[in-house]
């Protein structure tokens, strides 16, 4: 893999050792895409949290990945999701053997993360005959599929709404500056603390000397260039595994606008919007109902409140300014200075305020009568 100027990692093959095979044509799922597993039925949707409120907690959404993933490896599977490297300049797919490997696989890296030694790691444990759950951006659960094959139930997939990935150089950049700014290496880091509830995420980082740094997600300006589509890799603009039939058995993602049409699962800790797009997604969501609540919804519903569940995102026209600072030799610093607009940034932290104030005044009742009236209305 090689990383280009804008910090992003794409496959360059070697051609003093190709033996013309062909067999990265045959695998690339960009050049054709494996079968949807969903073969065209309709998901059922679901809201849902793991019933563990630490777990729960310590996850992004609802927790419902930790739910799937426990349920795996009580059977004696393996799971391979996406964890931070050591020293938290970098995220790769490793393998979780037990409950506490899963710890690491827990939360959103908003950060292209490098499959290449768990797709081998995966092919082995496929061959020795053990099951797999691989989770990930829904392009790697098809790069996996085509590597591999449907497996019949060997194989158990789970891919995510995926908004698009950040580039990997990119982040490394700003994880220097914040160390030099702060100091000492990073112990922990979190895209989306929920201290203060699941409804307003907080960037959380932990420094080796004990410092800690925290903003709202808009006042970080990694995450911030994130939010905006700035910091996305070129494909993901026209992705093509965005919409119905998924990859994956399953979906995972945040159900965002819950409380509009189910007040009763909206409790600021965390909803999963949870799709089973196949028979095997079916039987694992079953599987696991002692640890994860799930009530059936709309998948409609789901779906206006989640754009990027149906359509890729749109190019930002502050990317090219971004990459072409970044690519110049500017610091992550000041060329994300091209994005951070103060503008946008108070309009959105007036209207967080507001509607925080809006749905603490009005009572749960209130918001039943407003929702029942205007259902009625359409
Ligand atoms: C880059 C990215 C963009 C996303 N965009 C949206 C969106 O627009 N709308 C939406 O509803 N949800 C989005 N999500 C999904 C959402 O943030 C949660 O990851 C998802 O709801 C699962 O939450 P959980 O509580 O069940 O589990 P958690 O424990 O919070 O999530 C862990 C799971 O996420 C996977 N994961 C974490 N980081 C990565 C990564 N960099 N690459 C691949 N897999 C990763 C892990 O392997 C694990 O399976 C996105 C996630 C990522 C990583």
């Amino acid at each position: 893999m090689v990383r280009d100027e804008e910090g992003f990692d794409y496959p360059r093959v070697n051609e003093s050792r190709c033996r013309d095979c062909g067999r990265c044509i045959e695998v690339c799922p960009v050049i054709d895409a494996p079968n949807a597993s969903g073969h065209g039925r309709r998901p059922a949707a679901y809201a849902s949290w793991h019933r563990d409120e630490q777990v729960r907690a310590a996850s992004s959404s609802g927790g419902a990945f930790s739910a799937l993933a426990e349920q795996v490896l009580d059977r004696g599977g393996i799971v391979f999701g996406a964890a931070f490297s050591q020293d938290f300049m970098g995220v790769q797919h490793v393998a979780a053997k037990t409950r506490d490997d899963l710890a690491r696989l827990r939360g959103s890296k908003y950060v292209q993360s490098s499959t290449v030694d768990a797709f081998a790691q995966a092919c082995t444990e496929l061959a020795n005959g053990r099951q797999v759950l691989f989770s990930g951006t829904p392009c790697q659960i098809a790069g996996l599929r085509k590597l591999v094959g449907a497996r019949n139930g060997q194989l158990l997939t789970c891919d995510l709404v995926c908004h698009g990935v950040p580039s990997p150089g990119v982040f490394a950049d700003y994880m220097v500056e914040q160390c030099q700014r702060h100091q000492a290496p990073t112990t922990e880091y979190n895209f989306r603390d929920k201290a203060h509830g699941w409804n307003f995420p907080r960037v959380r980082q932990v420094f080796d000397n004990g410092r800690e740094y925290g903003r709202w997600d808009w006042g970080d300006a990694f995450t911030h260039g994130f939010l905006l589509n700035t910091l996305l890799r070129p494909s993901c603009y026209t992705c093509r595994f965005t919409g119905f039939p998924r990859v994956a058995d399953i979906t995972l993602g945040d159900y965002w606008g819950v409380g509009t049409r189910y007040p009763q699962y909206n409790d600021n800790r965390g909803t999963s919007l949870v799709l089973a797009n196949t028979n095997a997604g079916d039987g694992l969501l079953q599987a696991c109902a002692t640890r994860l609540f799930s009530a059936e919804c709309d998948l409609d519903h789901a779906a206006s409140h989640n754009s990027y569940l149906t359509k890729p995102a749109a190019v930002p026209r502050a990317r090219a300014v971004f990459f072409d600072a970044y690519r110049s030799g500017e610091s992550f610093k000041v060329a994300a200075r091209s994005y951070i607009r103060a503008t946008a940034l108070l309009r959105r932290a007036c209207t967080r305020i507001v509607r925080r104030l809006v749905w603490s005044i009005l009572g749960t009742d209130l918001r039943e009568l407003f929702h029942g009236l205007r259902t009625r209305r359409r």
